[in-house]
């Protein structure tokens, strides 16, 4: 079967965080797969 790339890209979730799971917008890539509220846990 072959998926366009454009439908690929356009059907990619939505970057999670891989502490929690939880959907998270685009940060910064320094962020890698974190969000904020783990990032914050992780660096007590
Ligand atoms: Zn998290």
């Amino acid at each position: 079967m072959i998926i366009k790339l454009t439908e690929f890209f356009r059907n990619l979730p939505k970057k999670q965080c891989k502490e929690c799971g939880n959907e998270m917008e685009e940060q910064h890539e320094c962020y890698g797969n974190t969000c904020n509220e783990c990032l914050h846990i992780i660096d007590l």
